[in-house]
């Protein structure tokens, strides 16, 4: 998106006279890497091109930096001219790898450049991480302070937990390097009920990345395609300072403190959070420790006019745990057929979880559901040439509700997304020990809110946001759970007493755009 953005504005300077821009993208280099092939790309990913014993990184080492500055400058126009309307990640990244130069490869090609870069774009880890934003800005050379940083979708970053490691891969580690201090400290905190503050000896942790390293280089000089579980423990752990870990069947990594978060920044010239999802702006901001940031609500007209969004307060609809009865899927799948045929298109249907998504399958008899783990090619391709009505139900949190587009010629598929129960985070142990660690920095009420409601409204948003994808898109948003009235979530939505109300409203709209 950010390539296609820059495109459009590129050749609007051009015609205006003025130079264009150049976006430097920092991806991996299992993307860029010309040795890589398909079978070694997921050991190439975890140590680098030690696994073909690569001399290029040495060869630039030796180059002038008379040599790198001229490199720089052609890669740069290079690149400021392909950045044009149309265009995307994938293709510059193509661009890229085609383009041929002394540096021989593009990864090296693209780190070369950071010195002189004005704009780079990059994943959140050389954000969060700190060995990697060491990285991004040293081989930018460039401070923090000299730096503007804006940060797309960034309710994403508002979740508090920054790493999950399964007991599994810790046991599997073992297999691998044998005996290790970090091995085995994590093992023997299967069955902690309380939150752990783990923070492992740092020449455990280079001992730990070394054994696991060598473990991947020799497989692959076997002509195995095996990659390291010892080398994820490594990666889980480099931000285990400032974190509690929760153990649970599994490790979660949790914030002590959000609001560090950003801290680590705020030395940067500007910090610009974007997202379609902040609401309450106020709330978000508190959590990510930048209360008095300047708020800016950019609300589009044109938005309000091409859906509808309808609530309920229905006592009999709610998904809360204690309600989940059969009588309660029951009426759910009756509700929901007597509102699906009053829709003239196809219906993405989200529930709380994998099991109400089966359930609900059942009872709706849709085969068309996302099962844990699925490869959701199948349902995408499925809504995109049914020619008949297709209703497609999938969990909050699931691979269907994260960025996926159901699109043809540009326009969305789908004409409503109903949220058939609220998807609050399970209220787990662990969650409720962070809860009560997170009062002490907000107190109890607001702690709450973070950790449940804003994970829930995060989930809604996104699974909401599969539906309108141009301007020329029209539907429903229809929220089955009263629990609604307790999320800010929307302005102008039409609270609805039953069902009748909520047809009444459908066949309104629907027959208004017909
Ligand atoms: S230096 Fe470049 S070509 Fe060599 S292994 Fe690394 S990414 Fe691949």
């Amino acid at each position: 998106a950010w390539f296609r953005e820059l495109g459009i504005i590129n050749d609007f300077l051009t015609k205006q006279g003025y130079q264009r821009w150049t976006l430097f993208p920092i991806v991996a280099k299992n993307r860029l890497c010309p040795l890589v092939k398909q079978h070694d790309r997921d050991q190439f990913a975890q140590i680098g091109c030690w696994l073909f014993d690569c001399q290029l990184p040495s060869y630039l080492k030796k180059m002038s930096r008379k040599t790198l500055r001229n490199i720089n400058v052609e890669f740069e126009a290079f690149l400021r001219n392909r950045i044009k309307t149309g265009v995307d990640l994938s293709e510059i990244l193509w661009e890229i790898t085609s383009y041929t130069s002394e540096i021989k490869c593009p990864y090296l090609l693209i780190q070369n450049a950071l010195s002189s870069a004005r704009l780079v774009i990059a994943t959140y880890p050389y954000l969060i991480n700190p060995i990697l934003r060491d990285i991004l800005f040293t081989s930018m050379d460039i401070l923090p302070s000299q730096t503007t940083i804006i940060i797309d979708e960034a309710h994403n970053i508002a979740s508090g937990q920054i790493g999950h490691l399964s007991f599994k891969k810790v046991q599997n580690a073992v297999q691998e390097i044998d005996i290790d201090p970090i091995l085995n400290d994590l093992l023997s905190m299967k069955g902690e009920k309380q939150l752990i503050t783990y923070e492992p000896q740092e020449e455990d942790l280079i001992a730990l990345r070394k054994k696991a390293k060598r473990h991947v280089k020799n497989q692959y000089e076997q002509g195995r395609k095996v990659v390291s579980s010892a080398l994820e423990i490594y990666r889980f752990l480099q931000q285990s300072s400032n974190s509690y870990i929760a153990v649970n069947g599994n490790f979660k990594m949790y914030l002590q403190d959000p609001r560090e978060l950003l801290s680590v920044i705020d030395d940067c010239k500007q910090r610009i959070l974007l997202s379609g999802t902040f609401r309450p702006l106020d709330y978000f901001a508190n959590f990510l420790g930048v209360p008095n940031a300047k708020k800016i609500n950019l609300t589009s007209y044109h938005r309000r006019k091409n859906r509808i969004i309808l609530t309920t307060v229905d006592p009999k609809l709610t998904l809360r745990y204690s309600a989940r009865t059969k009588q309660r899927f029951l009426y759910y799948g009756e509700v929901l057929s007597e509102i699906i045929v009053n829709i003239p298109g196809n219906v993405l249907i989200f529930t709380p979880n994998y099991e109400i998504t089966a359930i609900l399958a059942n009872l709706l008899r849709t085969s068309l559901y996302e099962k844990p783990q699925q490869n959701v090619a199948s349902l995408i391709q499925a809504v995109q040439t049914s020619l008949e009505k297709v209703i497609l139900i999938a969990p909050a949190r699931g691979k269907v509700s994260e960025g996926i587009e159901f699109v043809r010629d540009e326009q969305s598929l789908i004409k409503a997304v109903i949220i058939a129960g609220l998807p609050y985070p399970p209220p787990t142990r662990s969650l409720k020990q962070l809860a009560k660690k997170y009062a002490e920095i907000w107190g109890e009420e607001q702690a709450a809110n973070y950790l449940f409601f804003l994970p829930a409204e995060v989930a809604i948003r996104q699974c909401l946001g599969r539906m309108l994808r141009s301007k020329k898109d029209i539907g429903a948003w229809i929220i089955l759970d009263n629990r609604v009235v307790n999320l800010d979530l929307f302005n102008h939505s039409i609270s609805c007493r039953n069902t009748s109300k909520i047809i009444y409203h459908l066949q309104t709209f629907y027959q208004k755009h017909h």
